[in-house]
């Protein structure tokens, strides 16, 4: 490994550096022991200490009439977002709406009237989008129909580029044939599904209704038709799901031959469903952060014996069919045009929200309004924010692109020296110029991101204004 070299300091240096490490000390990982089981004793949060600015409610409409008539530049992508499920999963944290049958014919014209406010504009027109993803809640939850008139209403409406990834999101519950056909006669050509375990008893108990050989039965037909990338998703460290489980999991995505898979540590939601019954004696405890480092160290092991490429800390690949576009350019900060009930985007330096009141989405839709619940001005430090982020999700972070994309950010690898020293110490990262992450720092790249952008706006306050 490439040792860091210290830089000279001035004195006035000398005074911030010192300053800087009282600060960053708190960011620093253990260095003795396991580095998967244990350099931080928690994971980092997604958002530490942003500096947006609220945009006051009187000034959203005419705010974003005016984004819409500037033009977009560079990558972008469209997220369309179905807040309703069947049920509440017992792990999850993005439960909305109960589910009935008679929710999809309104909400997909909603939906519609929707992309046909934006559609006519330059930010709607003036740059190709490069990937689509239906997000929810539970996209497959809609009718075969109203799946495939959405579809059908983007390619129409917007300039998809031509190799436009367009992925739906769904739950084997209620996804059948008829909806798989109707989404793919209509353009989509990724299909990503939460399974979370093949096992029964774990899907069971996390309130997942299919059990594991439905699981399977219905990803071997995904995977037959042979129309498009196929990628579940796996959680680490559920209750019941021990190492035999896990390896389990593991094996059966790999004779599934599937294109892509991703695994995602588990997160337990505060108030959640599965904290509530975990705390009531009802369910067993999930697996402490230790066990689920050596979870993800045994995933990433595997699945590199068989082959597969990592695209991402979470995210693999089999072939060169899944590509995992959408993830990694929202990841780095690209422009996001957002669509429906609780979904969320950015666009030229805003990010908004569109309102998860649905009665209030619905009310807004028919009086021809965005329904805005918020547009904040980007931190002004957005674009280096973003290199960093999309270096730790690449899992191969150059420093000197986060300096060259803020003047203010000018420095800040010296600055970052000593944690950088830190964690290579620790075995999270390795390499000089180009940092690249261990296995170890693959699974707590969450903490290093935060860790960093803290780090980043620490080198910022200490610098003369
Ligand atoms: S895991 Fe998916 S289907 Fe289950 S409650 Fe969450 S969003 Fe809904």
């Amino acid at each position: 490994m490439t040792r860091l070299a210290l830089p000279r300091h001035t004195e006035q240096q000398e005074s911030n550096q010192s300053q800087l490490m009282h600060g960053l000390h708190s960011l620093f990982a253990e260095t003795t022991g396991s580095p998967i089981q244990n350099a931080f004793k928690k994971r980092g949060s997604h958002m530490p200490g942003s500096a947006s600015k609220e945009v006051p409610e009187d000034e959203r409409q005419q705010l974003f009439a005016r984004l819409k008539t500037q033009k977009r530049q560079g990558p972008a992508v469209m997220y369309l977002h179905v807040p309703y499920c069947a049920n509440h999963c017992l792990f999850c944290g993005f439960y909305r709406n109960k589910w009935t049958e008679d929710s999809s014919a309104p909400y997909t014209d909603a939906l519609i009237k929707e992309l046909r406010m934006m559609a006519d504009t330059e930010a709607g027109q003036s740059a190709p989008i490069n990937a689509v993803y239906f997000g929810g809640g539970t996209p497959t939850a809609l009718h075969a129909k109203d799946l495939a008139r959405l579809i059908r209403e983007i390619r129409y409406l917007y300039p998809l580029a031509p190799d436009c990834e367009i992925t739906v999101e769904g739950r084997i519950f209620h996804f059948d044939d008829a909806k798989v056909d109707a989404c793919l006669d209509a353009g989509a050509n990724r299909f990503s599904t939460g399974v979370q375990s093949f096992n029964t008893r774990v899907r069971q108990r996390m309130g997942r209704k299919a059990s594991g050989e439905e699981a399977r039965r219905f990803f071997e037909g995904l995977r037959d038709r042979n129309r498009a990338a196929i990628v579940c998703d796996l959680i680490l460290g559920l209750p019941y799901q021990d190492d035999e489980v896990w390896h389990n999991d593991l094996q059966t995505v790999i004779d599934l031959e599937l294109d892509g898979v991703d695994l995602y540590t588990l997160a337990v939601f505060p108030g959640s469903p599965l904290s509530r019954s975990i705390e009531k004696g009802k369910c067993e405890a999930t697996r402490p952060l230790p066990e689920q480092g050596l979870m993800y160290q045994h995933g990433l092991e595997f699945l590199d014996q068989h082959g597969w490429r990592q695209l991402s800390s979470s995210h693999w690949g089999r072939r060169t069919r899944e590509r995992n576009l959408y993830n990694g350019l929202v990841k780095s900060g690209s422009d996001c045009l957002a669509f429906g009930s609780g979904s969320g985007g950015n666009l030229n330096g805003y990010s908004y929200g569109v309102t998860g009141d649905l009665a209030a989405y619905f009310d807004q839709i028919e009086n021809g309004l965005k329904p805005l619940s918020r547009i904040q001005a980007q931190d002004p430090l957005a674009p280096a924010l973003n290199e960093l982020a999309g270096g730790i999700e690449n899992m191969r972070l150059d420093l000197a692109l986060v300096e060259a994309a803020h003047p203010l950010a000018g420095g800040f690898k010296d600055t970052a020296l000593q944690l950088l020293e830190n964690w290579q110490a620790a075995g999270l990262i390795e390499g000089s110029a180009v940092i690249k992450l261990t296995t170890a720092g693959k699974f707590w790249h969450q903490t290093l991101l935060t860790n960093l952008k803290l780090a980043l706006r620490h080198h910022i306050s200490l610098q003369p204004s």
